[in-house]
């Protein structure tokens, strides 16, 4: 089977790279297939497109939209559709403009927690001004010496159900997965392991993401171990999503390099046979 990457990162939104370098990276690694999944940014895809031409990868345009679903933010991601299409292009500004003020109050939260000083230091730490998100917040809390690590700024601080947590979009699962449709694209529900539900709401979450025009689970993920692959193989297979496959690559400093992810069971029908 192609090495296959449909989920990465670049400093268009919370990833390190530019595009140009993501690509090389992608192109060392042997990745047949690559798509760059910014969150709620489309702006790398022109260089993306440029840097894989060159490289002579398959270039999938991609999007991770944000999601709300109850007191929890969930991940979609889109592919393959029209970047010049208005509805999708004004969804997304929207989120990235109601982006800007969450980050504002988690700064004033953080603050009165005992952390001053974090939206003027957010911006040695944010790439684009216009997409500010938890993993910038966390990289300065540990530069400022607050937590050791990532985890632990999510665990105790920033995670979903944490203090310092504010939901950075009100669109919900049906609204997200439409705007993909209309725009042409195939949408796909990110990491879902990830979310770490229990089954019944796991499957109230497939079943919400499914009625709403859902296509797609992503079955191996950088975050997904191999019972997670196991599990997400299962149920692909049993409730008849195709399955997706994606590193999540942020920066040469994370666990997973682009094209790293377990590999796709060949039972599943892959989501990148429509491209
Ligand atoms: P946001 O979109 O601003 O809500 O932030 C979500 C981003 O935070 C994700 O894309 C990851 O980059 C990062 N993130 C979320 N959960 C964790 C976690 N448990 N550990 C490390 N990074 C995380
Ligand atoms: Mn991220
Ligand atoms: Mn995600
Ligand atoms: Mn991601």
């Amino acid at each position: 089977m192609e090495l296959v990457d449909l989920h990465t990162h670049s400093c268009y939104s919370d990833g390190s790279l530019m595009p140009s370098d993501l690509v090389a990276l992608a192109k060392k690694q042997g990745v047949q297939i690559l798509s760059l999944t910014d969150h709620d940014e489309i702006a790398g895809l022109a260089l993306m497109k440029e840097a894989t031409e060159k490289a002579g990868i398959k270039f999938i345009p991609g999007v991770e939209i944000t999601a709300n679903w109850g007191s929890r933010s969930i991940h979609v991601v889109g592919l393959n559709f029209d970047q010049e299409n208005t509805f999708l292009i004004e969804f997304l500004e929207k989120i990235r403009s109601d982006r800007k003020s969450r980050a504002q109050k988690m700064a004033s939260i953080l603050s009165n927690l005992g952390m001053p000083g974090a939206w003027e230091g957010l911006e040695s730490a944010v790439t684009n001004p216009n997409l500010i998100s938890r993993k910038h917040f966390a990289d300065w809390m540990i530069a400022q010496g607050f937590v050791k690590t990532h985890q632990e700024a999510f665990d105790k601080w920033l995670g979903d159900q944490c203090p310092a947590y504010v939901p950075c979009t009100q669109n919900k699962i049906k609204e997200t997965v439409q705007v993909i449709l209309q725009a042409g694209g195939v949408p796909v529900l990110a990491h879902p392991g990830r979310y770490k539900l229990e089954e019944w709401a796991l499957q109230e979450l497939l079943d919400e993401f499914k009625n709403s025009g859902g296509i797609a689970i992503e079955v191996c993920s950088g975050s997904h171990n191999a019972s997670d692959v196991s599990k997400f193989t299962k149920i692909a297979f049993e409730e008849g999503f195709e399955a997706s496959s994606g590193s999540d690559f942020h920066s040469r400093a994370s666990k997973f390099m682009p094209g790293c992810q377990l590999s796709l069971p060949e039972t599943l029908v892959p989501v990148w046979h429509r491209f």
